[in-house]
């Protein structure tokens, strides 16, 4: 089952679970379309995976299982480059 982590991991922006603008790689690092589009060119900064957009949880299913709380951000805010 995804996390559905509330924010991007470039900007921290929020993105709740009925966000359209979510998106994830295979190990569920969590972007904004925005950062995917203009700093990422869709590609996971972390594992190099494919992001894609995150499906929206249905309601009902949301009520039983909640999306994730826990922030995660990365160390270098905006994705800059590690050097
Ligand atoms: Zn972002
Ligand atoms: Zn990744």
């Amino acid at each position: 089952m995804l996390e559905l982590r509330p924010n991007c991991e470039c900007c921290n922006r929020d993105l709740p679970p009925q966000s359209t603008e979510a998106m994830i790689c295979t190990y569920e690092c969590t972007f904004c379309r925005s950062c995917t589009d203009a700093v990422l060119k869709g590609r996971c900064p972390n594992c190099g995976g494919e992001l894609v957009r995150r499906p929206i949880r249905p309601a009902a299913k949301l009520a039983k299982h909640p999306a994730s709380t826990q922030r995660v951000l990365k160390p270098h805010p905006g994705c800059a480059p590690q050097s």
